[in-house]
């Protein structure tokens, strides 16, 4: 079972870096094994860690939301962090997890990270045994190449922004009976670029970005679940800075098939069989992901046995092995019989010596 790190954290996936930090200091200060003398509350604090130290990584969090692991995600305890030394003072081991993740560009100026977008494709459940590459079009946003950019004609073009100086931010005083407060926000003229554009490029229009239609070959792994979502970083709207681009959401969802049902990773199928079959036994076969099985009927087979067969559903999301194959057999009772059938029938029938009902009648001691 794939671990579920946003709800080991109770965070929502689309939480960003800040949520994560908030959650994760909240969580490990309350199961801290110092602190929290409960005998669980060390696993539970390891799982934590654990999970941090994944979604605080945006390249691990990222290889986390497309496939449900992380090349080290499985291993015992924090992925790879060492905890002998986590004191009381947590300061520091956020700054590990939580280096890089903020939103700063050169300068100190603040970075307007480009809109996540979503987009969904649907495959068939062979594609999700053996994972599939889909095709995806979308019409996104693009950094213009005329201008870089810059939204600008020539670089002649770009001047400091005179609202707030180049500094990208701007001072906001007030005066209340407590005091004078005085706060600083983005500077809106520039959106906290710090600069300003004289002429704008033809190209653009000054927008910087140009609608363009792109498809993406993306690789869907083998074992997704119908309504998952696959995360492209870096393939949603571009951003105020190259590398801020938002990331694409690919919502997977896997056809209905006309003969297998999936439960988890295993797949259920109803094989009809005769009376006949079921009675004496006998050697079929079934269908498969992988093409032909055989499958052997015991003599006396009862409807809806399940046969188990190993190995023959869907690989596990992520990890080795895969489901099993589920056959439930359904004795079908001829409609239509021939004046033979039916006299061979009775003859049969004769045979047989009680009626199975009867037993109930007697139970009820009414034969
Ligand atoms: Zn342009
Ligand atoms: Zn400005």
């Amino acid at each position: 079972m794939t671990k579920d790190y946003y709800r080991t954290l109770g965070v929502d996936r689309s939480a960003n870096a800040n949520d994560i930090k908030k959650a994760y200091k909240k969580l490990a200060k309350k199961y801290h094994p110092d602190l929290n003398k409960n005998p669980q509350a060390e696993e539970r604090f390891k799982e934590i860690n654990e999970a941090a130290s994944i979604l605080a990584d945006e390249k691990k969090r990222a290889q986390y939301d497309r496939f449900g692991t992380t090349a080290e995600g499985h291993g015992a305890g924090g992925a790879g962090f060492d905890f002998s030394d986590f004191g009381s003072d947590f300061g520091e081991i956020f700054e590990r997890f939580f280096r890089g993740g903020f939103d700063f560009g050169q300068r100190g100026q603040r970075v307007a990270r480009g809109a996540d977008l979503e987009t969904e494709t649907e495959i068939t459940l062979p594609e999700v045994a053996s994972g599939a590459e889909k095709r995806v079009t979308l019409t996104k946003d693009e950094i213009c190449d005329t201008c870089g950019g810059s939204g600008a004609k020539s670089p002649a073009d770009i001047v400091t922004c005179p609202a707030c100086g180049g500094s990208g931010m701007v001072r906001h005083t007030r005066r209340t009976p407590l005091g004078v407060f005085s706060t600083t926000s983005g500077c809106n003229a520039c959106y906290g670029q710090g600069r300003a554009v004289k002429q704008k490029c033809e190209r653009c229009a000054g927008r910087r970005v140009r609608s363009v239609t792109k498809t993406l070959l993306v690789r869907i792994p083998a074992g997704i679940t119908d309504g998952s979502r696959v995360r492209l970083p870096g393939e949603g709207q571009p951003g105020s800075q190259p590398g801020f681009s938002g990331d694409l959401y690919l919502h997977v969802r896997v056809a209905p098939h006309e003969v297998f049902r999936r439960r988890e990773d295993d797949l259920l199928c109803e094989i009809p069989l005769t009376f006949v079959q079921a009675a004496l036994g006998d050697e079929i076969e079934i269908p498969t992901l992988d093409g032909k099985a055989k499958l052997s009927i015991p003599t006396g087979t009862q409807s809806h046995t399940v046969f188990k067969m190993k190995d023959k559903g869907l690989p596990h999301l992520g990890g080795h092995g895969r489901g099993s194959q589920l056959v439930r057999t359904v004795i079908q009772v001829p409609r239509h019989l021939s004046r033979e059938q039916k006299e061979k029938l009775r003859e049969f029938e004769k045979l047989d010596a009680e009626k199975p009902y009867a037993s109930l009648l007697r139970k009820l001691r009414l034969v």
